[in-house]
């Protein structure tokens, strides 16, 4: 970048939040083991991650809220622990249970959350009605909290969020527990924000999320990243192109007391497939080429089967696993 002014290209290379070698230990436990993210401007990254990964914790280090044991971070240029006060003036957060005051109506809890930022009355009162338009609650500007939805609740945290203009928005699952409609809503909403320069970190176990919504992803897993990368780098690079699901009956054999896919699966997958997994009554077959085992499957009696590109939630399950998570 020669020719371009030293100040000029700072700012441009300014990362909104950067983590090196971040550890977090409760007790014996290491929740957070050693991670490493550079958020770009005006990017969205999401942390993917079954329960209990160290998404939230990693969030909280970040911020300034949890003392991490290990590693460093700068958040809007500044280094957190020691001057996290100061750096979240520069950030919104969506935290994962609305924490919207209840006695207050949607305006006043605009209102009392904004003066946190050091705001004064007349500017927070000139935001409200573009932030509740962002929201979508125009004609609830003097409703009580209550007498909110959880969508609604929802979106006014997030309008919330932005009271302060941030350059970077921290959501930790800022869609659990939305309805369809609500979550598209927000999805929505964020895609504006990103497509205005804001930069969006925000943690999911929802694939579908993080595959809309991502320019980059992580994928944690015991408090480490085990892949990064466009959702199409992460799909390219971890797994194979596609995926025939097999189920239903097989009449070639019922061996062992297996069922019909399992059965199948042990008898013929392994000549067709990469590799192959059962799991309950499906068997999936992840290969490079579904042709030659579509053309074996149309001879077979009684087995359904369907053919799709792979996803990330294939990448997520191959890497994390399918036992089940508290
Ligand atoms: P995620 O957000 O990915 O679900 P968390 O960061 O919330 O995961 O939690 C990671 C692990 O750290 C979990 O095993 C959780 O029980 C543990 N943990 C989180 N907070 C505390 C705490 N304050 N004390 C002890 N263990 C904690």
């Amino acid at each position: 970048m020669t020719g371009v002014p030293a100040a000029i290209r700072d700012l441009a290379l300014a990362s909104p939040l950067e983590i090196r070698g971040l550890r977090k230990r409760y007790g014996d436990n290491e929740v957070v083991a050693g991670i490493d993210l550079r958020l770009r401007a005006g990017e969205c990254f999401t942390l993917l991650g079954p329960n209990g990964a160290g998404k939230t914790t990693t969030l909280r280090c970040a911020l300034g809220l949890t003392r991490p044991s290990g590693g460093e971070i700068l958040l809007a240029g500044l280094p957190v622990p020691e001057r996290a006060r100061e750096a979240r003036m520069r950030v919104g957060v969506v935290p994962q249970q609305d924490n919207l005051d209840p006695d207050f109506t949607c305006a006043e809890n605009l209102l009392v959350y904004g003066r946190y930022f050091g705001l004064d009355d007349a500017t927070i009162t000139a935001r409200i009605p573009e932030l509740l338009a962002f929201a979508g609650l125009e004609s609830k500007r003097d409703a009580r909290i209550q007498s909110l939805s959880g969508g609604m609740k929802r979106r006014l945290t997030l309008a919330r969020a932005l009271v302060n203009r941030p350059d970077l928005l921290i959501l930790d699952e800022p869609t659990t527990g939305l309805d369809p409609q609500a979550r598209h809503l927000i999805w929505e909403r964020l895609k504006q924000l990103t497509r205005n320069g804001t930069t969006v970190l925000l943690t999911t176990h929802f694939m579908d999320e993080a595959e809309r919504l991502a320019d980059r992803l992580a994928i944690l897993d015991a408090g480490r990243m085990l892949t990064e990368g466009s959702p199409r780098e992460v799909i390219a690079a971890q797994i194979e192109a596609q995926v025939v699901e097999v189920y239903g009956d097989w009449n070639g054999a019922a061996r062992n007391g297996t069922s019909g896919a399992q059965a199948w699966a042990e008898a013929h997958a392994g000549a067709f497939a990469r590799r192959y997994e059962v799991s309950g009554e499906t068997a999936f077959c992840y290969l490079d080429d579904a042709a030659p085992l579509m053309a074996h499957l149309a001879e077979q009696q009684g087995l359904r089967y369907l053919r799709r590109p792979a996803n990330l939630e294939d990448v997520f399950l191959k890497l994390t696993g399918r036992d089940l998570r508290d």
